[in-house]
């Protein structure tokens, strides 16, 4: 086979920016099989494997790009699920460039192999042309149950059914998924994608009961004895939205990313009047924040028909969490990016609406605790932005129910369920936890290593009874 020695990545189709600002189909639209092939043969096989250890559920990387190389794409593709059992959903949201591309050889001199890119087009191909066959495996009696839908528990659920478990999933929300389904835009994160890999699972035997919170209708400990469950993995996220406490913050108006993320994609606002469920952003929005969610929000925001879209972050763009590609593709739909700045007053007419939000500029000072340079008020420079909605996009945390109705879980003072880094066990025996419930706000793929590590830890657990 010829190495394909280009320095560069075979580039990914996208939709046009002017054209894809105005619509909630994907940014991207995926290699061709040719496309695929030549990126392929840029990965040059190296010995030491770094990207297989970059990535948190060991994808075995080089074999299944070797795969594509040949054109064997359904064998590539079950080399992955070996491994990982959401590849279209890793393929497009996981940040590779800090991952399995950030240690790949190819990336010295050049750019890295497009993993992320082989390994969406790989599960597109898969859903495209193959007939799913679900595994199903002879159940050995045992209950587990998990408490929320999001990547860690759908992989942990995925892994202990393929042992024989009895899985059941509790999700508080009508809709399994999690983030993937209410937080991630369909634009970058097709729904119906994340609701057939949800659908495999099912066919594989896992239960999942939606509308059920557990720590309201049933608590973990009524799962365990009344219920028969012998172990509990708790993936329940960080789903609390944290505010800045400035005032004007309860004005009508002024949205959290989550409700206003949830509304968009849970409860399809952007199909209004098809779907009942408004969102009526105004002509021009600010989103304060600078991570992903940010991003999310400014772009959602902008394609519910906002002329004007404000970022607003109190650091310097090279400190700002968000993927690049994210920021390069909100750029090109025309977000307005001010960094160096930092909100102190939400402002509303007599009705209580929003009309404004005051900014205050910054500028960087020594390092902090975490080693970026500390934002600094300019003295006397204050700026107004006129605008109809504020989207707060700063954060989020555990949310305290189940801290509150299983006291003998341990928690941090912010509210993370303690929980072993290998195992995923808290201080409750047969209680797992892990992602973002255990971490605070993190990724997807970290969340579903989480969601592995613990089902291993769970089938010794039971197994040692
Ligand atoms: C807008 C947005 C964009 C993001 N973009 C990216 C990205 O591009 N790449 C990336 O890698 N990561 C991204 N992330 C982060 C990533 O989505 C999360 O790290 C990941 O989803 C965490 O998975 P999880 O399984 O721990 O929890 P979640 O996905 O949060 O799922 C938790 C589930 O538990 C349910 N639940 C909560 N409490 C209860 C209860 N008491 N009873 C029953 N169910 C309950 C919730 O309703 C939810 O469905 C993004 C996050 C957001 C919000």
């Amino acid at each position: 086979m010829v190495r394909n020695m280009s320095l560069t990545k075979v580039p990914m189709p996208e939709q046009d920016p002017n054209i894809r600002n105005k619509n909630f189909l994907e940014v991207t639209t995926g290699y061709t099989p040719e496309m695929a092939i030549e990126e392929a043969k840029r990965c040059i096989q190296c010995k030491q494997k770094p990207c297989m250890k970059g990535c948190p559920v060991g994808v075995k990387i080089p074999e299944f790009i070797a795969l594509v190389a040949k054109g064997k794409f359904e064998e590539a593709y079950q080399k992955i699920v070996e491994t990982n059992s959401l590849p279209a959903i890793c393929g497009r949201v996981c940040p590779q460039e800090t991952q399995c591309e950030g240690v790949c050889i190819r990336g010295i001199k050049g750019e890295p192999v497009a993993i992320g890119r082989l390994e969406r087009f790989v599960a597109d191909y898969h859903m495209e042309n193959s007939c799913e066959v679900a595994f199903k495996v002879e159940s050995n009696g045992h209950k587990v149950a998990m408490v929320g839908s999001g990547p860690a528990s759908l992989t942990c659920a995925g892994d202990l059914a393929k042992l024989g478990y009895e899985v059941t999933i509790f999700e508080a929300f009508h809709v399994p998924g999690g983030v993937l389904m209410y937080g991630i835009p369909e634009f970058r994160l097709p729904k119906s994608l994340v609701q057939s890999e949800i659908n495999l699972l099912c066919k594989s035997g896992v239960d999942i009961q939606t509308n059920m919170v557990i720590g309201k209708i049933l608590t973990i400990d009524e799962l365990m004895e009344d219920y028969g469950f012998e172990a509990v993995f708790v993936g329940t996220g960080a789903g609390l939205p944290k505010f800045m406490g400035i005032p004007g913050e309860n004005y009508n108006g002024v949205f959290s990313s989550n409700e206003f993320l949830t509304r968009v994609n849970l409860m399809k606002a952007y199909k209004f009047p098809d779907v009942d469920t408004p969102v009526n952003v105004g002509e021009r929005v600010v989103v304060v924040g600078g991570g992903n969610v940010a991003m999310d929000a400014a772009r959602s925001a902008k394609r519910l028909g906002a002329k004007d879209v404000y970022i607003v972050y109190r650091r310097s763009e090279n400190e700002m969490p968000a993927r690049l590609e994210e920021i390069h593709h909100a750029k090109e739909e025309g977000i307005i990016f001010k960094t160096l700045n930092n909100p102190t007053e939400i402002l509303a007419d007599e009705n209580g609406w929003v009309t404004g939000i005051k900014i205050q500029k910054m500028e960087l000072g020594e390092p902090d605790a975490s080693g970026r340079r500390r934002p600094v008020a300019v003295e006397g420079a204050i700026e107004e932005l006129k605008c109809e909605t504020v989207i707060m996009a700063i954060g989020q945390s555990p949310n305290p129910l189940i801290k509150n109705t299983t006291p003998d879980i341990d928690t941090e003072f912010w509210g993370g369920i303690i929980a072993d880094e290998k195992t995923g066990a808290t201080s409750k025996p047969g209680v797992f936890a892990g992602g973002d419930a255990v971490t605070g706000a993190a990724t997807v793929i970290l969340a579903m290593g989480a969601g592995k590590q613990a089902a291993k830890a769970i089938d010794e657990y039971i197994k040692s009874k």
